[in-house]
């Protein structure tokens, strides 16, 4: 992977690396935002980069970075500027690896994070590269023993879980194989994220541009039977107006707080969900409506998170956007 260029956040960066066969690859480091309180509110509404710096949290505590797992993706989600892209298949093993390790090179005054929470989350599907994305995140603690960084890594495996995978293996064997990694390589330190966002399935297979993925019900009552322990598995909702999200359906399935968290995220700003008049339930200006939906799954003893960018993060650098620049350049022809 050659190195392109590097795009700054208040809390991190973008980095454009390229395959040898000329595809724009996007990986990202960040530091988290840590506040509480009415602060909360000031980092998420303001415009000015010192505000966020002044809560950035040590890269020592956490560090969270993210790695494509594809050359663009072949599905269609509407809310993601990922989709638009063309699709030149798989990263392999050694190229998602070294998007970890050029993270880790150009960050060379951070030695040691107690959690660097890595996303396979930037560009692609990583069910679709199930073993290239598996390989690479048990051989994690040999990179950052090789490069002699001391790194605690909680990786993230994020996704749609298609109903089979373009390599032909089942979505509940997916399930499975990501489960027993956790359990196995991690100590249940695997942070495994579902994206769900609609519980009404029909809207929800809409979203995802018509992507045949396991329904929520199926999810929720294949993964009561499994042992998980640790971290628990998240169901990531991006909450959009007249999007339903029902509580009451999703107990009703046994969604139950020992094995499932909810994190409610705002839709971010990108083309695609514009050009698909998706709007957000809830972001800065109206917080407190996404903390009331958050009450709703307390009542039923679900653990919740919320999650919202600050408003100076949203500068076109959401996934996607960057390789956008290359791709749709006269100067690019992948
Ligand atoms: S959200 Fe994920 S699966 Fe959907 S188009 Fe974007 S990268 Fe692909």
């Amino acid at each position: 992977m050659n190195f392109k260029n590097a795009y700054y956040l208040p809390s991190g960066r973008v980095f454009m690396l390229e395959t040898k066969d000329g595809f724009p690859i996007e990986c990202t480091e960040m530091r988290d935002v840590k506040v509480g309180g009415k602060q909360n509110l000031e980092v998420r509404e303001s415009l000015d980069a010192h505000v966020i710096w002044n809560h950035l949290d040590d890269y020592e505590n956490k560090w969270l970075c993210t790695v494509s797992t594809q050359k663009g993706c072949t599905h269609n989600c509407k809310f993601c500027d990922v989709a638009n892209l063309p699709f030149k298949g798989n990263l392999s093993q050694q190229e998602i690896e070294s998007q970890v390790e050029a993270i880790i090179k150009y960050t060379p005054y951070v030695n040691k994070s107690n959690k660097l929470k890595l996303g396979f989350a930037r560009m692609g599907e990583p069910a679709h590269n199930l073993n290239n994305v598996l390989g690479a995140i048990v051989n994690l603690p040999k990179i950052s023993k090789r490069m002699d960084k001391d790194f605690n890594w909680l990786p993230c495996f994020n996704s749609i879980l298609p109903r089979k995978t373009s390599q032909g293996i089942n979505g509940f064997e997916v399930i499975d194989k990501v489960l027993e990694v956790k359990e196995n390589n991690y100590n249940g330190f695997l942070h495994f994220q579902i994206s769900c966002n609609s519980t009404n399935e029909k809207i929800r297979k809409e979203l995802f541009g018509g992507a045949d993925v396991l329904s929520i019900e199926e999810i929720i009552k294949y993964i009561n039977n499994k042992d998980v322990t640790n971290r628990t598995i998240t169901l990531n909702f991006i909450v959009m107006k007249g999007v339903e999200v029902d509580v009451d359906k999703l107990a009703s399935y046994g969604l139950n707080g020992d094995k499932f968290t909810i994190k409610l995220i705002p839709l971010n700003n990108t083309n695609n969900s514009q050009n698909n008049n998706l709007e957000t339930y809830a972001n800065y200006h109206n917080y407190e409506d996404l903390k009331a939906l958050e009450c709703k799954f307390k009542e039923k003893g679900v653990p919740v998170v919320v999650d919202a960018i600050a408003k100076c993060e949203e500068a076109g650098l959401c996934c996607g956007q960057l390789a956008h620049i290359f791709v749709d350049s006269d100067k690019k022809e992948i």
